[in-house]
């Protein structure tokens, strides 16, 4: 039964898999590596268009590892999840220091890279090297916890290594890029989360979650947990000639080194906080609508408030800037803040 199911995801992805997808042409280990990372958290039909302009810009690892930070996160604001991007360019650099710019074929090293887990690595030797390495990324484990009818939830240490197991256990000694891209794709258009298409699955005929007649059962959700509410109250400073501050954030936390608006606790009196902290006088103008944005941790719930600037109100270099117009479609903003930039068309 195991090899059947290995022949008969090969076979399908030959013939009804998916063949023309940006990464796949050409497939090189560094266009497996970015794409890979860019599609965790994040569906192919987003990361495509974000695929071409970034390896159009960077084609290489080392140009990438050229490229400065705040390069890279512009090129990755609104795909989210700005760490990846972080990780990304940070190993691209170790890749030219310590393995002379080519990502090495060997799954310890790339583990050791930063934001390349096992599933990563094991995708890009599978891929880009037709070598025998098991992947399980949230699609994959979706498909086997099916097959397999496995109980408990994936998160779960031991969930996840009965599943690394299964994944090792079904893989082909040929044919294995076709395999692992069938796995993928399978996972991504026929056994979907919510309405997986039994009837045209290519490995149903040994699929245990279809027998027992309730696909969606598996694998089992994570535990139900409230996810903690935090406020904070964002100021759109916009001066008479349109433009509006924007503040660095710190190098760690929430939104890692991308430009923001500026921030004062919910309680605080923004004009006096504007006087403090940034040394001029704001008159407030209005209370923009409320903005929530989800994160793995917790739920962001913005104030923004719209307030006036007289005068050029010049701030010093660096972590602070004036910018208006075009420059900052150019910016790593996160996408709620570009999205109460565009409320008020700036
Ligand atoms: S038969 Fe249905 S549940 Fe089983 S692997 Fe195929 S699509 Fe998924």
């Amino acid at each position: 039964m195991r090899g059947a199911f290995a022949a008969a995801v090969i076979d399908w992805q030959r013939r009804a898999g998916r063949h023309d997808l940006p990464w796949q042409r050409p497939r090189t280990p560094y266009r497996v590596w970015v794409s890979e990372v860019m599609l965790q958290q994040t569906r192919a039909e987003t990361v495509i268009p974000y695929f071409a302009r970034f390896t159009a810009r960077w084609p290489d690892v080392p140009a990438l590892a050229a490229a400065g930070r705040e390069e890279v996160l512009a090129a990755w604001s609104g795909l989210g999840y700005y760490r990846r991007a972080i990780h990304l360019h940070e190993a691209a650099r170790r890749i030219v220091e310590r393995h002379g710019g080519a990502l090495p074929r060997d799954l310890e090293a790339l583990a050791a890279l930063p934001g390349i887990g096992r599933s990563t690595a094991g995708a890009i030797l599978a891929l880009a090297w037709g070598e025998p390495a098991p992947i399980l990324d949230g699609n994959v484990r979706r498909l086997l916890a099916r097959w397999h009818a496995v109980e408990g939830w994936p998160g779960r240490a031991a969930v996840a290594c009965r599943l690394w197991a299964l994944a090792e256990g079904h893989l082909p000694r040929r044919d294995v890029a076709a395999y692992t891209q069938g796995l993928m794709d399978l996972g991504a258009t026929v056994c979907t989360p919510r309405r997986p298409a039994c009837a045209a699955c290519p490995v149903a005929f040994g699929c245990e979650a279809r027998r027992r007649g309730d696909p969606c059962a598996y694998p089992a959700p994570a535990p139900r947990r409230r996810r903690p509410r935090r406020r904070t109250r964002m100021l759109v400073l916009r001066r008479g000639d349109g433009r509006v501050l924007l503040a660095r954030r710190p190098p760690a936390g929430v939104w890692p080194g991308l430009w923001s608006l500026p921030e004062c606790a919910p309680g605080d009196d923004p004009e006096a906080w504007c006087r403090v902290h940034l040394g001029f006088a704001a008159r407030t103008e209005a209370v923009l609508p409320t903005v929530r944005h989800a994160f793995t941790h917790f739920e962001l719930e913005i104030e923004p408030l719209l307030l006036t600037v007289e005068g050029a109100a010049a701030v010093g270099e660096g972590q602070v800037c004036w910018v208006g117009g075009e420059e900052t479609q150019g910016l790593a903003l996160p996408a709620p803040v570009r999205a109460i930039l565009g409320r008020i068309g700036a």
